[in-house]
């Protein structure tokens, strides 16, 4: 549905339209993470296109040159498009990428602080669907900590309240694995593009920790045939640095495990 208005053109799609509407972008701008955020605005207040006006012309107030997010969920489900998805979001500064590379930011409608409205029904369906839907056409592993990020992870804030990150991320690849896209487990070191890795403060490792088992386990597996391909070349490199490679690859494994199991921080 489309709604042209004085100052702009809103649009409002089905989750389907959403979906295929995904599938068939131009994508100029290379997702590399997605965002999530809340309104703060009440479920009761929704007032359709009036309430997306509405916040269009706050974030204008805020000196920004469209809509914040590239896409709002409403109470119903739909998905309104937000500002070009080829253009940086205004998500969390610092962490907006660049005009070629970053987040997929949305909004979903609602306060979902301290149980004001519940995360619930439709619009937690079509979040989930977004999620997987840019997870999809960005190869993103929802299940990797740096993939799928509430506001509350990169800046001191509520939003989106109490939806628990873990939950959701384990829907979205739920709804993945659904469709037949592979969910792997395993997925390597963090996007070594993404310019401002977030603390990861969030409580309720558990499931990330037993990930994070299974991706050494298989690292090792992975490493361990490699170095068995390579062995061919090992007959003319010199045993020192045969040597040093060893050394290397358990240096960073180590690393990598400490990593995974939160025992030191990345660095911001
Ligand atoms: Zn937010």
């Amino acid at each position: 549905m489309i709604y042209p208005t004085k100052e702009r053109t809103y649009e409002r799609l089905s989750i389907d339209d959403f979906e295929a509407r995904v599938r068939d972008f131009t994508w100029r701008r290379r997702i590399t993470s997605f965002h999530l955020h809340h309104t703060a605005d009440r479920v009761a207040t929704w007032r359709g296109l009036a309430s997306v006006r509405s916040t269009w012309a706050g974030h204008k107030r805020r000196q920004m040159v469209d809509l914040a997010m590239h896409a709002l969920i409403d109470p119903d489900g739909y998905v309104w498009i937000g500002r070009d998805w080829n253009m940086m979001p205004a998500s969390a500064r610092g962490h907006n990428g660049t005009q070629a590379a970053g987040p997929f930011m949305i909004e979903c409608w609602g306060d979902f602080r301290n149980g004001c409205d519940e995360w619930a029904g439709p619009e937690r369906e079509s979040a989930e669907r977004v999620c997987a839907a840019i997870c999809a056409h960005a190869g993103l592993n929802p299940l990797d900590p740096l993939s799928v990020i509430a506001h509350k992870e990169i800046d001191k804030t509520a939003c989106p309240g109490d939806i628990d990150m873990d939950e959701f991320e384990l829907a979205v690849a739920r709804r993945l694995n659904a469709e037949g896209v592979e969910v792997a487990e395993a997925r390597a070191l963090p996007a070594a593009n993404f310019d401002h890795p977030p603390e990861i403060t969030r409580e309720g490792e558990a499931i990330k920790t037993e990930l994070s088992t299974q991706r050494i386990v298989q690292s090792a597996t992975l490493a361990g045939s490699a170095l068995t391909g390579a062995a061919g070349i090992f007959k003319w490199v010199p045993q020192w640095a045969v040597g040093v490679m060893v050394v290397a690859l358990v240096a960073v494994g180590a690393l990598w495990a400490l990593r995974s199991f939160g025992i030191i921080k990345r660095s911001v």
